[in-house]
């Protein structure tokens, strides 16, 4: 059993940044990693397509002016190669390795009361004792394979996208089938389709995509940046969504029909995010909510060639925006491609998969590989597979199987000296979540280098303080169009889950100032002793 001030699961780039941060403190830290290596969704999103869909120069970290500055970014989004390259780049450049244990899952994690210590159980039979536990097991790290009858008979490859193989996958002349259209599918499908000798993608739902008009990042543009990064990365810390890209609010439903034309064009072709935060009421007015759709629908009428699909493909039962927005590159135009074809499963289900390929209530397909990009158990997956015990043996999962409750969405009752990065109830999945992540690294090392300075042996979440917390989360997300879709935001995409808006709306700079707020005033909500 080997003894450390604290433990942190996961080395993506929350645990990486708590590792360095906790090491400033002095304190001995050792994270834990199920993969091999660092970068999180990085290491293990390795399907064809993949890349961030907030800008690079704005999706890294920034709180090493050094970093920033060298580091150069080749594309408005990079690949997940190069954002793997680059989170390589921190383990190596901080020298995080050293304090890595790789290839080791924890299963299991218990408070001791009366030691206040936590201990850590994990795959391999290693086990730790710590004083603090930080979980950085991420929000979208759980892969979620669907129930799908007969999906063991399939003969051939089967692969998903959030666990692709290391050494990548060859589609040449290959007959693909492909399930699902998030995020994962629309990155993924031009690229299986250029290589594919034939690829049908199964939509259950149509979901609503921007371009992302992706190229080489302009020596002017990287040279503004980097000369005004600091102030950009203020601007980001104070704005709705973690980044520096413009935020004008203008309100759809104020806009003459020409102007909303105009403005509505304007952000299709800037591409990206900005297309839902630039309108102020994109997601609390259904009208305006409409409009915005209505007009993504129309581009996809005049990309998609077959009218049919492109009826297909436009998403009619849910608002804009209310399941995570798309970014892509030629997503609609593959659909123009001879060797594609669309499946609209929501009008004719899967009946099972066979031994080789998929049969319908109306038809049989054939295909040798099966790719599903059917997305995560997302915010609450990582944590509430592990045997989390906190005090009196209380396990995690069953205190949240109503659904999750955290304390700014990073401390939960019952649960002392436990941190959770990005955890549900703070804004996460709707920020940049590199910058979601620095800010909770921030906050937590801050509370425990005041704990330190106070010789406190426990921190804990007040019951009251985090059920008031969560009430409010939910109201907020209530007031929205965002609880209006089956969205994994909701927990909608997995059987049995209680379905409760787990991300904080209310926007990332109201979150930190709450809880900047909180740590100046000596940590009310919480109970230090
Ligand atoms: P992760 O990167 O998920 O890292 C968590 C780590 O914990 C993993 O390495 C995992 O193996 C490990 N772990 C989990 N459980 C255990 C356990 N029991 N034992 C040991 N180790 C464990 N967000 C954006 O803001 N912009 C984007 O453009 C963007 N693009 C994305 C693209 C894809 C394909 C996906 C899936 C997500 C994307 N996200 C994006 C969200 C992304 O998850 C975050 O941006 C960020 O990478 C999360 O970092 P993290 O360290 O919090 O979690
Ligand atoms: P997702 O958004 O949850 O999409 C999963 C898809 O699979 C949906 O189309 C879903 O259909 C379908 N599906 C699931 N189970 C199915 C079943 N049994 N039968 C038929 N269809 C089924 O997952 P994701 O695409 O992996 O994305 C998850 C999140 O990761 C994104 O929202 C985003 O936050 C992040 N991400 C970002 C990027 C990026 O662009 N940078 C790329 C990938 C992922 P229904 O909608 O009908 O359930």
């Amino acid at each position: 059993m080997q003894d450390r001030d604290v433990i942190v699961v996961g080395a993506g780039f929350a645990g990486m940044y708590m590792l360095h941060t906790l090491r400033r403190l002095g304190l001995a830290t050792t994270v834990i990693e199920r993969g091999s290596g660092v970068g999180g969704t990085w290491y293990w999103n390795r399907y064809p397509g993949a890349r961030c869909d907030v800008e690079s120069m704005s999706y890294s970290y920034s709180f090493s002016e050094e970093l920033q500055q060298e580091w150069v970014w080749p594309h408005r989004y990079a690949t997940q190669p190069e954002i793997l390259s680059y989170a390589n780049h921190v383990a190596d450049r901080f020298d995080l390795r050293r304090d890595i244990v790789f290839d080791t899952a924890v299963t299991a994690a218990e408070y001791d009361d009366s030691e206040k210590r936590w201990t850590i159980s994990t795959g391999t039979g290693q086990a730790f004792r710590a004083r603090y536990l930080v979980m950085a097991t991420g929000c979208l790290s759980v892969p979620k394979v669907p129930d799908l009858p007969g999906l063991a008979n399939f003969n051939g490859r089967v692969l998903h996208t959030a666990d692709w193989p290391r050494e990548g996958y060859d589609f040449t002349d290959q007959t693909v089938g492909l399930i699902g259209t998030g995020s994962s599918g629309i990155q993924s499908i031009p690229l299986i389709a250029r290589q594919a000798k034939h690829l049908t993608v199964f939509q259950r739902t149509a979901n609503y995509s921007i371009p992302a008009w992706n190229g080489p990042i302009p020596e002017k543009r990287e040279s503004e940046i980097k000369s005004n990064y600091r102030a950009l990365r203020q601007k980001s810390r104070a704005s709705y969504a973690g980044d520096y890209a413009d935020e004008y609010y203008v309100s759809i439903l104020e806009l003459s029909s020409e102007e909303r034309t105009e403005q509505f064009e304007k952000r299709w072709q800037e591409g990206g995010f900005n297309y839902q935060y630039a309108f102020a009421d994109a997601m609390v007015s259904e009208q305006a909510n409409e409009l915005a759709a209505e007009f993504v629908r129309n581009k996809i009428r005049a990309i998609v060639k077959d009218p049919q699909a492109a009826e297909i493909l436009c998403p009619k039962d849910h608002p804009f925006g209310a399941k995570r927005l798309c970014v892509d590159t030629q997503y609609y135009e593959t659909y123009n491609r001879d060797n594609v074809s669309l499946v609209d499963i929501k009008a004719d289900p899967i009946i099972e998969i066979t031994e080789g390929g998929l049969r319908t209530g109306q038809a049989n397909y054939h295909f040798g590989v099966l790719v599903l990009a059917t997305g995560f158990d997302a915010m609450t997956g990582a944590l509430t597979k592990i045997d989390i015990r906190g005090r009196h043996g209380v396990l995690l999962r069953e205190r949240w199987r109503d659904g999750p409750r955290a304390y700014l969405g990073v401390a939960v009752t019952e649960f002392p000296n436990m941190f959770v990065i990005t955890g549900p109830g703070s804004p996460s999945v709707l920020a940049n979540m590199i910058l979601a992540c620095e800010q909770h690294v921030e906050w937590i090392a801050q509370l425990i280098e005041h704990a330190e300075e106070n010789a406190l042996t426990e921190v804990e979440a007040d019951r009251e303080a985090q059920e008031q917390w969560a009430r409010q989360v939910t109201e907020s997300a209530s007031k929205t169009l965002y609880v209006k879709a089956n969205s994994w935001y909701l927990g909608a995409n997995v059987p049995g889950k209680a379905r409760v808006f787990m991300p904080y709306v209310d926007g990332f700079q109201v979150y930190s100032r709450t809880c900047d707020a909180i740590a100046k005033n000596g940590y009310p909500g919480f109970h230090l002793r």
